[in-house]
């Protein structure tokens, strides 16, 4: 999941707050996890093991927040 997945989720209010059942409004802190880094005879690259992001509510005084891994199990 990228970047730009969860920002189109969070827009298309797909992420929904555990707590207030509103969908989240926005997140923050967001990271790539790398899972391996290799350098190679003139080849590198670096494969993605997913990333991490701070979901954040924001929906009137809801102050629930969560630092996840698994963003997409919020999603309806
Ligand atoms: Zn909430």
């Amino acid at each position: 999941m990228s970047q730009e997945e969860l920002k189109q989720a969070i827009q298309d209010k797909k992420l929904i707050c555990p707590k207030c059942k509103d969908p989240v409004q926005k997140y923050d802190n967001y990271i790539d996890l790398v899972g391996s880094v290799w350098d190679g005879a003139g080849d590198s690259g670096v494969e993605s093991a997913g990333s991490k992001v701070t979901l954040i509510c924001g929906n009137g005084d809801c102050a629930w927040k969560e630092r996840t891994e698994y963003w997409d199990s919020f999603e309806e």
